[in-house]
């Protein structure tokens, strides 16, 4: 029988494989994109609380979690002011707000999904939804199955399915189980960007309550990651960006062990034990409660006194060493421990995936599969919140369409890969 044969294939329509299928047909390849859901483009539509945080002006390798070479290698090829250039020439207005943080300028995630949807229209791209596929069988060319019966040939195939991350918004296993039929083993992906759940219930009492903190993780006394900005207590731990810039590394760090967290709630302070110290000498004739005030959240200051152990009608002055030196001591690093990561539904990005030390760093394709090509964060990378998640998805989309378009072969790349391990 006879099938349509194209020059590649790319398998997912989010951020990664609308990217690289416009470069691809840009360079005049005959492209097909196969989509599984009805319409393109849906964690784009949801991203930044559907405001869609594109790229981040601070994009560096120290934002990411995975290889540090081929995260490297991606980001010098496709960079911040690249990512700019290329949705300008798109035709999107953006506009850039604290921490380096990159939107679209219309203030909705639509200026980017459309854009984007339009431009792979006018490249020439084939698409198809509702075209879910299935399997990827290799011989000569690769033949794509879909579930609705259909099957493709292509020289090459991009794989560009995303994570597991966010099911209710197209968050699927199929791409691990894709990449796994051609060979390729996964590190097996744990939630990221997702809220911690904490074991000492007592913190319930600041449910909606936001502060600024340090927080850092420990594993065996080990520091294994720190972050700074807002957290959220919620009646099951802590959520907001310090909380999920740290939960990539608590995700993995639990399946060793326990892992802890101190909070400081003076993270604009050099040292705030000092400060403390300082201030108990300005005001020994307070009681804790009045001690704190100014300083710390009413419901906060509280919870701390109990923690701490303070008699809460006596003053400073008459406290024990042991309990002032805790007061100096906890505000500063409140230990809690972590149980868990909450669960993939709420979690915005995967930690682990398709293991990279099977990728050509300098074009995506597979070391197992000539070929085939895989982006995205079907990978093992992930990034902190703030736009690196995305930056990662459009760079690695493109890298492997320029590697497509320019026929560059495995033979040929393989001896330069093994050059950067
Ligand atoms: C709620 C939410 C908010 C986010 N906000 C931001 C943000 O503001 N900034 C940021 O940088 N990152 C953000 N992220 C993360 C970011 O959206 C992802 O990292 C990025 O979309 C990954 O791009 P991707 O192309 O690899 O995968 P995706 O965008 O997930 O695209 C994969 C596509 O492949 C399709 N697919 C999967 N399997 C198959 C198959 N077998 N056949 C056919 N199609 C298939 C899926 O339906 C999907 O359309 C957010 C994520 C979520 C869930």
């Amino acid at each position: 029988m006879d099938f349509p044969v194209y020059d590649v294939i790319v398998i997912g329509a989010g951020a990664s494989g609308l990217m690289c299928a416009r470069e691809c047909a840009r360079a005049g390849k005959k492209t097909l994109l196969l989509e599984k859901n009805p319409a393109p483009a849906r964690k784009i539509l949801a991203s930044g609380n559907g405001r869609c945080n594109l790229t981040n002006s601070r994009v560096s390798p120290a934002f990411y979690q995975g290889d540090p070479k081929l995260i490297s290698l991606t980001l010098e090829k496709f960079t911040f002011q690249n990512c700019l250039d290329y949705f300008a020439a798109l035709g999107v207005l953006t506009t850039e707000e604290e921490q380096g943080r990159v939107f679209p300028a219309t203030g909705k995630s639509t200026a980017i999904a459309d854009s984007l949807r339009l431009a792979v229209g006018e490249a020439g791209v084939e698409i198809q939804t509702d075209a879910e596929v299935i399997r990827i069988k290799r011989n000569k060319t690769f033949a794509v199955f879909t579930k609705a019966g259909n099957i493709f040939q292509s020289h090459r195939v991009v794989l560009a399915c995303g994570s597991c991350a966010y099911p209710q918004l197209s968050g699927t296993q199929s791409g691990y189980q894709l990449a796994k039929s051609l060979g390729h083993s996964i590190v097996e992906p744990r939630p990221a960007l997702s809220a911690l759940c904490i074991r000492e219930t007592a913190l319930s009492r600041l449910t909606g309550i936001r502060s600024q903190v340090r927080l850092q993780v420990y594993q065996t006394e080990r520091v294994l990651d720190q972050a700074e900005g807002e957290v959220l207590f919620t009646h099951y731990g802590l959520n907001g960006p310090a909380a999920l810039n740290v939960s990539s590394c608590v995700s993995r760090a639990l399946k060793n062990g326990n892992v802890s967290l101190t909070l400081n709630f003076f993270p604009q302070l050099k040292d705030p034990q000092r400060f403390l110290q300082q201030r108990m000498a300005v005001f020994p004739n307070r009681r804790p409660k009045d001690f704190l005030v100014g300083i710390l959240h009413e419901s906060i200051a509280n919870l701390l006194i109990d923690f701490i152990g303070l008699r809460k009608n006596i003053p400073l002055s008459e406290q024990s060493p042991h309990a002032l030196q805790r007061l100096v001591q906890i505000p500063c690093a409140w230990p809690l421990t972590v149980t868990a990561v909450r669960p993939w539904n709420e979690a915005m990005a995967a930690t682990g995936g398709v293991n990279t030390r099977e990728i050509n760093y300098n074009t995506f394709e597979s070391l197992r599969c000539p070929g085939l090509y895989i982006t995205g964060e079907l990978l093992n990378i992930d990034g902190k919140s703030g736009g690196f998640n995305l930056h990662f998805a459009w760079a690695s989309g493109f890298i492997a369409a320029q590697a497509v378009s320019e026929e560059k072969t495995y033979g040929r790349h393989r001896q330069k890969n093994n050059q950067l391990k």
